[in-house]
């Protein structure tokens, strides 16, 4: 296949999006509209690259897992087994539910053919012959788009027994979630995929030496295998020469909070902050005084001109205390009160811990919660600001999976950056910048 215009800049007049391409155009969802606009032409070139041939071009094409950790997504497959006789796994995580990230939900419902595309690939490159979706349940047209298109693909020969000829066969199953942030931990993810309890496993082992029942899986995020679907139709050439040098590829970005043009945009890696919220998203509607850069789990950083300039990739953004995430930027506004936003945060994260381990359960659903309820609701006193600090420091790194910590990085950051707002707070039961009517017809 001949490949799009490298995409180099957000301005760049030869923009081409991939990942992307299809969201918008009438039935992008069916087998018919994915066909015309060249799908599962990868999966030819796969059959013919062969299954480590499709691992060697997933590697050298720098591709990093786009649920938010960043981890070479090459590497990750070839810890898989080979030819060990045992049942493999793949897996996709589809439990998108970081507050701030909404670009697999439109690449499921969306484009759903591309992300079976990519599953097939990928269960080929690892000897797997059985495909899981793990869909959060609020993710309703989500599933239901899933799942036509999966039948669709097993009528025409592209899922199921010797596909295309090629002697491989593989069966794709969509499991729907029932609303827990903590099901998109993989290893909850997992367990409740077994129809256990989503409480997370312990790591080490690795899913690729002990995922599913036990078995050898590989776990990527929907927008993964999506991208290692286009670099095996277009080589890992064309994802290599876009992005930085060690953040390479196209990635979905995610805007979000008082700005002209909220959504997700698809751009190289190493795009400034300042191209995505004014290039693309026009601009913001009123005064920000912090960016959440990545999903909520990354900590806060100032709306300063060095941050607007920092490039969004892995490495410039971690340079700046932060982490790029899953690429869900976040405004937040100057005239919002940072204890009240932060406190909204918490609760979320206070609601949706699985109670397994007492630093999470105690610590951030019981004393944090606690602790800025007091606060917001004006009984706060000036010694609570270093005592959320001193809590903070001992949940950090001592909770069983990474949901506390999470937690822990808007609450430690937003202190950081906003001590002053918090010590007025504390110190007279009134917030610096009051709660606001924010829609017009509220
Ligand atoms: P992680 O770094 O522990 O793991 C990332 C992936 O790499 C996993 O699949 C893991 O199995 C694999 N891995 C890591 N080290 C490995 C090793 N030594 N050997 C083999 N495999 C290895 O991170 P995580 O806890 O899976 O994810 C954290 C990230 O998730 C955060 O950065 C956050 O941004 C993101 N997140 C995303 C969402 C969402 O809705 N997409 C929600 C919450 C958090």
């Amino acid at each position: 296949a001949i490949p799009p215009k490298p995409i180099t800049s957000g301005r760049d007049p030869r923009f081409a999006p991939t990942l992307y391409a299809r969201v918008g155009i009438a039935g992008s969802w069916t087998l018919d509209v994915y066909r015309q606009h060249g799908g599962y032409q990868a999966l030819t070139r796969a059959f013919a690259l062969g299954p480590d041939g499709v691992i060697d071009e997933v590697k050298k094409s720098g591709l990093r897992g786009r649920g938010g950790a960043g981890f070479p997504t090459g590497l990750k497959w070839s810890f898989m087994p080979l030819n060990d006789g045992r049942q493999h796994y793949v897996v996709c995580n589809a439990d998108e539910s970081e507050p701030g990230s909404f670009k697999d939900r439109y690449l499921l419902s969306e484009d759903p053919h591309q992300l079976i595309e990519g599953m097939i690939i990928a269960a080929y490159a690892m000897r797997a012959s059985v495909g899981y979706i793990y869909i959060r349940g609020e993710y309703v047209l989500a599933a239901e788009r899933m799942n036509a298109a999966i039948r669709e693909a097993e009528a025409a020969g592209l899922l199921g027994d010797n596909i295309q000829g090629s002697g491989f066969s593989m069966r794709l199953v969509v499991h729907r979630g029932a609303g827990a942030y903590i099901c998109g931990e993989e290893t909850a993810l997992m367990n409740s995929l077994e129809g256990l309890r989503a409480n997370p496993r312990l790591k080490p082992p690795f899913p690729a030496a002990a995922g599913v029942y036990g078995l050898p899986t590989t776990i990527n995020n929907v927008e993964t295998f999506c991208a290692a679907a286009q670099i095996v139709r277009y080589g890992w050439e064309w994802h290599a020469n876009m992005g930085t040098e060690k953040s390479k590829g196209n990635k979905l970005f995610q805007l979000s909070g008082p700005v002209a043009r909220p959504g997700v945009y698809e751009l190289p890696l190493g795009t400034t902050f300042r191209e995505l919220i004014y290039d693309w998203g026009g601009g913001p509607l009123e005064d920000i005084k912090a960016i959440i850069p990545g999903g909520s789990s990354c900590p806060m950083m100032p709306y300063t001109d060095a941050i607007l300039d920092t490039p969004m990739d892995y490495e410039s953004v971690a340079a700046q205390g932060s982490m790029l995430g899953t690429g869900g930027v976040t405004l937040v506004p100057k005239a919002d009160c940072i204890v009240n936003a932060t406190w909204n945060l918490v609760r979320f994260y206070a609601h949706e811990s699985c109670g397994k381990c007492t630093p999470c359960r105690e610590g951030i659903s019981g004393w944090m919660t606690r602790m800025y309820e007091k606060l917001v609701r004006g009984g706060g006193e000036p010694r609570d600001v270093d005592l959320i600090l001193d809590m903070s420091d001992n949940i950090a790194g001592k909770s069983f999976c990474a949901l506390a910590d999470a937690c822990l990085g808007p609450v430690v950051s937003s202190v950081k950056l906003f001590r002053e707002e918090y010590d007025a707070l504390a110190s007279t039961g009134k917030p610096m910048y009051p709660a606001r009517r924010r829609w017009k017809d509220a």
